[in-house]
């Protein structure tokens, strides 16, 4: 039961309602308006020449007012409100409400009737232009948010895509480190190879470290020769 008065809610605020009460009322002053300019138009217009210009300008005024009411960003605040008063008089003159020899409440009843219909008209256009407007707003929202979106979706992959690089990097740099550690001992061997264990001193090659050792100041047997297993090779 309340999904029922849920959807009249949704049927009664949609867009189409507004459309449809402002179709009623277009089509109910196209009928005033069209009835109107039949009368005033110049008696050498007759027959069916008569009609098609009576409702041709009823529909070209009908439409003026709801294109120009629709279209207010563009134009002067002003107008929608002038055609909206020129229509009011149009309702008033076809409903005879000009005629002041009528008594008071008969007059009274049409002037209320005609303000009434050109109120509803003005009203039923202005909701259809801002309910329009939102509409449009919201659609360029989804728009925007999809975009944002799709950037997130591309800067989260980017970011996925960095993440594994600099998991790459970070393995590199710990072999690297690994690597200068190595080749760190192999220096140390290296140079201890030509080093006197002596005097500490650091030869070119083992050639000169080997003569050297059998000299070298010292050397507490200086002067003998190196044993085979003390020789540096
Ligand atoms: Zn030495």
């Amino acid at each position: 039961m309340t999904k029922f008065f849920e959807q009249i809610g949704f049927a009664i605020t949609s867009m189409a309602a507004v459309i449809f009460v402002l179709i009623l009322t277009l089509l109910g002053l196209l009928m005033f308006t069209h009835t109107l300019f039949f009368e005033v138009l110049p008696s050498t217009i007759t027959g069916w020449e008569r009609y098609a210009a009576s409702w041709l300008l009823a529909l070209g005024w009908e439409f003026t007012l709801l294109i120009t009411t629709c279209n207010t960003q563009f134009l002067n605040r002003k107008i929608p409100a002038i055609a909206a008063i020129a229509s009011g008089i149009i309702v008033l003159f076809f409903i005879e409400a000009f005629e002041f020899n009528q008594p008071g409440i008969e007059l009274f009843k049409r002037w209320f009737i005609g303000i009434l219909v050109a109120t509803i008209n003005f009203i039923y256009t202005e909701l259809f232009y801002a309910k329009w407007s939102r509409l449009q707003k919201q659609r360029d929202f989804e728009e925007r948010i999809s975009e944002l979106e799709s950037q997130v979706v591309a800067k989260d992959n980017e970011l996925g895509a960095t993440y594994l690089r600099l998991e790459k990097a970070n393995a590199d740099v710990e072999r690297l480190v690994d690597y200068v550690a190595e080749l760190e001992v192999f220096k140390k061997n290296e140079m201890d190879k030509l080093t006197c264990s002596f005097c500490k001193q650091i030869f070119k090659s083992v050639y000169h470290l080997n003569s050297h050792r059998t000299n070298c100041e010292m050397n507490p047997k200086k002067g003998e020769r190196d044993s085979v297993f003390e020789a540096v090779v």
